[in-house]
């Protein structure tokens, strides 16, 4: 038997040999750029995923991974993931990764950058709301079914909303632990996991040679690079009320770019669109805009600030992306107003009849 099995790895390490040369005389050989385009489903949704360099199947390999990886580690409902534990503390000090107590203090950075119109103690709230994706029946008539069908009471949303309030989370970084101190307040990053994901793939993209890119977390994209024609990549912004058809083009090279919509998650109730992403001063849904956009450095900062400006609404959501450095925005208002910062210039092109500039943008 011994002998069986090193004649075997004796020929396995043969083989495995031959193929390394084989790959090497062949990158050797072709140094020029390939492309690959891969799709998976994975952070709760599809992921496409396009790759320019010298090896981009194993590339896109090493991203996909990755995101496998966060997926797990952030999943507030498996109750082994590390925000799941913290949610289980109590008031407790909870020890963490430093991963995720490194993106627990960034959100809550950004949440101070937002005013808190993102807050990532929402939690409660979006529970009580019944924002949870759902396989039954009972569930509501939007794309991704959601367990709430019916607002909930008024009292009910007066109790949990003292829970709503990042300032109570407190970071001790020496020790690597994280405390809610509010006694029932729970925390979800998902607001933002998204577009760490999409940076973290972009990271692992490049380190692999990857020069030109996409990587679409389904409403989460990260652009490296331009295209293969030095031409900037070109992303369509969703209809917000008709799945099949665009908005317009926004046109990106080496950007972030993530946007929150009102027409993925929700439910009707006589009449109102109750959408998923909760205005925390109220813990009532955030009402006015159908669609943010926002273009950023990075996947975080694009994926919190499409949410916060959401939130704020059109006049204090383009105050607030105006008044930050290298972050542009598009946000659709529910009269199909199209409203977008100063800096974004020529960058979007409206492509539908069916909506028009707001007056202030300065367009015709
Ligand atoms: P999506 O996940 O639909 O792409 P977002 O990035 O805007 O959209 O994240 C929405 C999720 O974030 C919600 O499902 C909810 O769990 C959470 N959330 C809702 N409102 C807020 C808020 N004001 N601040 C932080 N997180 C929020
Ligand atoms: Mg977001």
């Amino acid at each position: 038997m011994r002998k069986r099995g090193a004649l075997i790895g004796a020929l396995a390490v043969l083989i495995l040999g031959t193929a390394y040369w084989f790959f090497m005389n062949q990158s050797e050989a072709t140094m020029e750029e390939r492309r690959a385009e891969s799709v998976a489903f994975t952070m709760g949704t599809i992921v496409n995923i396009i790759a320019e360099g010298e090896a981009p199947e194993a590339a896109i390999g090493h991203a996909v991974a990755e995101l496998e990886r966060l997926t797990d580690m952030f999943d507030r409902f498996d109750p082994d993931s590390e925000i799941a534990r913290l949610n289980q503390s109590g008031d407790e000090w909870t020890p963490l990764s430093s991963e995720v107590l490194g993106l627990i203090e960034q959100a809550l950075e950004m949440a101070a950058l937002t005013g808190g119109a993102f807050d990532p103690t929402i939690t409660p709230l979006i529970e009580l709301w019944g924002f949870v994706e759902t396989d039954s029946d009972e569930g509501s008539d939007s794309p991704t079914p959601m367990r709430g069908v019916v607002p909930p009471a008024t009292e009910e949303i007066k109790n949990l909303l003292k829970l709503v309030d990042y300032t109570a989370v407190q970071v001790d970084t020496d020790s690597g632990r994280v405390r809610l101190a509010l006694p029932g307040q729970q925390m979800d990053l998902g607001a933002m996991v998204k577009g760490y994901a999409a940076d973290r793939a972009a990271e692992i993209l490049k380190a692999q040679g990857v020069g030109r890119g996409l990587i679409d977390l389904g409403g989460d994209l990260y652009a490296i690079g331009s295209r293969v024609d030095g031409s900037p990549w070109r992303l369509g912004i969703r209809h917000p009320r008709d799945s099949s058809s665009i908005v317009g083009i926004l046109y990106v090279e080496d950007k972030a770019v993530a946007t929150s919509g009102d027409y993925e998650r929700y439910f009707e109730y006589e009449g109102v669109r109750f959408t998923h992403i909760l205005d925390p001063s109220t813990g009532m849904p955030a009402q006015g805009v159908m669609s943010a956009t926002v273009v950023a450095p990075t996947g975080i900062e694009a994926d919190v600030l499409s949410t916060a400006a959401f939130v704020l609404g059109v006049d204090r959501g383009l105050a607030l992306l105006e008044s930050l450095p290298d972050i542009e925005g598009i946000l659709i208002d529910t009269d199909y107003r199209i409203n977008i910062t100063s800096g974004l210039g020529d960058s979007f092109e409206l492509r539908s009849d069916s909506f028009h500039w707001a007056e202030e943008a300065g367009h015709e």
